[in-house]
């Protein structure tokens, strides 16, 4: 299942709000967050707001503090416009999360009140995810959008939400497991060992780690990605000549394919992780040219513009991880 193209509904939601969401995805095809013509959030007002209230309606009234802008009175889709489709994801589930430590979780209508919440948040997401049902048709780019949405932004892991989307498609995941997991803010963005904030709270330190190296980390999967999509030629397109060969015989090394999304996004996090720098990835094109270690130093220039001197060439190389050697 591909998840911004099918709403997850929650196997307890309530019926009316289920019936609201299959009948919004029948109609969603040209709609899409960015569209001007077709806005998704008109969509929703028509089809899934009058549910919703109806819902909104029938459960006890202490519950509305869990809805945001409910205990205001501000609609589902005027809450969306109102703060966005990102954060209104993140503020639901924390609700919801305090919900669930709030309250005990064996009666029937708490069940319903979790799942609808839950298909509701997971629809916010579908949302911001659509695209024009015409535009992910056309070949290569959109496609690969959609894919990549579904990545870890910091490696080739998928997000926890997309990875708990398809264990519970594949149905490895019991009841237990589920009730747990609607306890747990699962990401949309990062993995597991990337999330930003650990289950206790704290901040993770891989995540701020590999954060700062974010940019390093799509400029390398950037150029790997270029040099996949044409391996006969130097087509990492980095503007250096001698980096462009790295890559290209870095390449032929490898079996990787554009498709590979995922390997190819692990091998820019280790390159990144292991200080391959681009000054190292000219030292490798030029050793492996047949240059000795004193010439090595003469072209590279250090910091201060001067050239390094043999040792720091020999150290720099020593470095290198082995996969990385040409
Ligand atoms: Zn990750």
């Amino acid at each position: 299942m591909n998840i911004s193209e099918k709403v997850n509904i929650w196997e307890k939601c309530d019926p009316s709000t289920t019936e609201a969401i299959n009948c919004f995805q029948k109609h969603w095809g040209p709609y899409s967050s960015s569209s001007r013509r077709y806005p998704i959030i008109n969509l929703v007002e028509e089809i899934i707001d009058p549910a919703v209230n109806v819902y909104m309606n029938s459960i006890p009234a202490s519950y509305k503090m869990f809805i945001p802008g409910a205990e205001a009175g501000i609609g589902f889709s005027g809450m969306l416009k109102l703060i966005g489709f990102e954060p209104y994801q993140r503020l639901q589930r924390q609700l919801l999360r305090q919900f669930c430590m709030t309250t005990e979780l064996t009666d029937a209508q708490v069940q319903c009140f979790i799942d609808t919440v839950e298909s509701l948040i997971t629809l916010v997401g579908s949302c911001q995810d659509k695209r024009p049902k015409k535009s992910s048709m056309a070949p290569g780019v959109n496609l690969n959008d959609k894919r990549i949405k579904r990545f870890c932004k910091l490696c080739g892991e998928l997000t926890e939400f997309a990875k708990f989307a398809a264990s519970v498609d594949a149905n490895q995941i019991n009841d237990l497991e589920l009730l747990e997991h609607t306890k747990l803010e699962l990401s949309h963005q990062y993995c597991n060992k990337h999330r930003p904030k650990l289950t206790c709270g704290k901040w993770n330190s891989i995540y701020k780690r590999d954060r700062r190296s974010l940019d390093q980390f799509n400029t390398e999967l950037q150029r790997l990605t270029n040099q996949c999509a044409k391996r006969a030629q130097p087509n990492a397109k980095s503007g250096n000549a001698l980096i462009d060969q790295y890559f290209f015989r870095l390449m032929l090394n490898l079996t990787l394919q554009p498709a590979d999304k995922a390997e190819l996004r692990n091998l820019a996090r280790r390159m990144v992780d292991s200080k391959l720098s681009d000054a190292k990835k000219r030292m490798l094109l030029l050793k492996r040219t047949g240059f000795s270690q004193a010439e090595i130093g003469k072209q590279i220039l250090n910091v201060k513009q001067q050239p390094i001197t043999r040792q720091a060439v020999s150290k720099a190389l020593a470095s290198v991880r082995k996969e990385f050697l040409l």
